[in-house]
C-alpha cells in the first residue's frame, strides 16, 4: 500500500469521501491543509503586513506531517510567522 498521491489531485479512498459529505471532524482541532484530515498539533501564527495590520494574526493548524510545509509556505513569502504547539496556544486563550 502506497500513501503517496499527486499533489493537487482528489485524495481517493473514504477520507475524500468524507469531505465531500462535509462529515464532522473527528478530531478536536484538523490540520488546515486542503484535503487534510489529520490531528493538528501545531498552530503557525502569521500575518501578511501588506493587507493585516500590525495587531492582526492568522493562524493556520498544521499536522505533524505538513507543519513544514505549511510554514515553508508563508516563510517564502517573508510573512513574520511563529510555529507554536496547539496546547501552547490553548494555554494563552484561556488568560
Ligand atoms: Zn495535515
Amino acid at each position: 500500500m502506497t500513501t503517496e498521491h499527486t499533489p493537487g489531485a482528489p485524495l481517493p479512498g473514504l477520507s475524500g469521501l468524507l469531505g465531500q459529505l462535509g462529515g464532522a471532524p473527528e478530531h478536536r482541532y484538523t490540520c488546515s491543509r486542503a484535503r487534510c484530515t489529520a490531528e493538528a498539533r501545531w498552530a503557525i501564527v502569521w500575518r501578511n503586513p501588506k493587507i493585516h495590520a500590525a495587531d492582526r494574526r492568522k493562524t493556520w493548524l498544521a499536522c505533524e506531517a505538513h507543519r513544514d510545509e505549511l510554514r515553508d509556505f508563508l516563510a517564502a513569502r517573508d510573512f513574520p510567522l511563529e510555529v507554536r504547539s496547539v496546547s501552547e496556544l490553548e494555554e494563552q486563550n484561556e488568560q
